[in-house]
């Protein structure tokens, strides 16, 4: 059995623990986290592992990143099975702030990103997404202090928008990218999975199926517009309310037109009933 993580819910509390911990020249690699933790996220863990000597994960339902219809009343939260698997990947330290901790009253200050966080995706849909993501990350960023950070792929565009406010605010933390873990049959794991009727779980899966169609067929040079319409036909048929399917170049994420513009992302956002799943894949 590994050590206990230690736990700070203050910030003074969190500064005392990372002294600590940095003694002795130690790397520090962070994790942000909301919790409901799934395989995906244990394998940002392990990846910190490799990467660093010290491994900090942040838990932290972020208010600031749901819109009021949204579901950040309901979100998952599974703090004891949370820290028993961080416990079992030998993390030494879980960060959960609450939310006055995290945004004390008369707090002021956003940060807005601009670039990958307007290329009509997901800020399309969720509008005040980035924002709150950019401002809570910035902040997590600064208390901690980590030399890198890990971020999922599964999540393609916050990982952009991360890795370009990280260096344009000179925040010193090298921002890492780490493939998305799936399910046996294809779907991405994600916290929001449990919210899937059985009848919608099994459903699911076409998500990913369209992607790795249409990657295919991208790469053996068929045309992009009827590519990419054949996406979006198998994942309307199979019962998805789509909000986006689209091409994109995997680095700025702007619009790209034929095979000859650079590597390319594919990415997705399409609901089941209430539940709004999203993933993508690189051509
Ligand atoms: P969340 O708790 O959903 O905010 O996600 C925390 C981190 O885990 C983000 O960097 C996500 O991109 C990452 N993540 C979520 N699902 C997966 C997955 N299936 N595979 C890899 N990383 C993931």
């Amino acid at each position: 059995m590994s050590r206990s993580p230690m736990i700070a819910r203050t910030v003074p509390a969190l500064h005392r623990t990372l002294d600590r911990l940095r003694a002795r020249k130690a790397t520090v690699a962070l994790v942000p986290t909301m919790g409901a933790l799934h395989d995906g996220h244990v394998s940002l863990v392990r990846l910190a592992r490799r990467r660093a000597s010290r491994v900090v994960v942040s838990i932290f339902v972020n208010p600031t990143q749901f819109a009021p219809t949204e579901d950040f009343g309901s979100y998952p939260r599974t703090w004891k099975s949370d820290a028993a698997r961080l416990a079992a990947e030998g993390v030494d330290l879980i960060w959960n702030p609450d939310a006055g901790t995290m945004y004390p009253d008369g707090f002021a200050t956003r940060i807005v990103p601009e670039g990958a966080a307007t290329a009509n995706l997901e800020d399309r849909f969720r509008p005040h997404f980035f924002g709150g993501v950019a401002t809570v990350v910035g902040k997590l960023f600064t208390q901690v202090r980590p030399n890198l950070a890990i971020f999922g792929e599964k999540d393609f565009q916050q990982l952009r928008v991360v890795t370009q406010m990280a260096r344009d605010l000179d925040l010193g933390v090298k921002v890492v990218g780490s493939p998305t873990v799936r399910e046996r049959d294809g779907l991405a794991m994600s916290s929001r999975n449990v919210y899937l009727s059985p009848e919608e779980r099994l459903k699911a899966p076409v998500l990913y199926r369209a992607l790795k169609e249409s990657a295919r067929r991208l790469r053996a040079g068929d045309d992009v517009a009827a590519t990419m319409a054949g996406g979006v036909e198998m994942i309307v048929a199979a019962g998805f309310v789509l909000d986006y399917f689209e091409v994109r170049h995997a680095g700025t994420l702007a619009p790209v037109g034929a095979r000859g513009d650079g590597p390319m992302r594919i990415l997705v956002a399409a609901r089941l009933g209430n539940t709004r799943l999203i993933d993508n894949i690189a051509v």
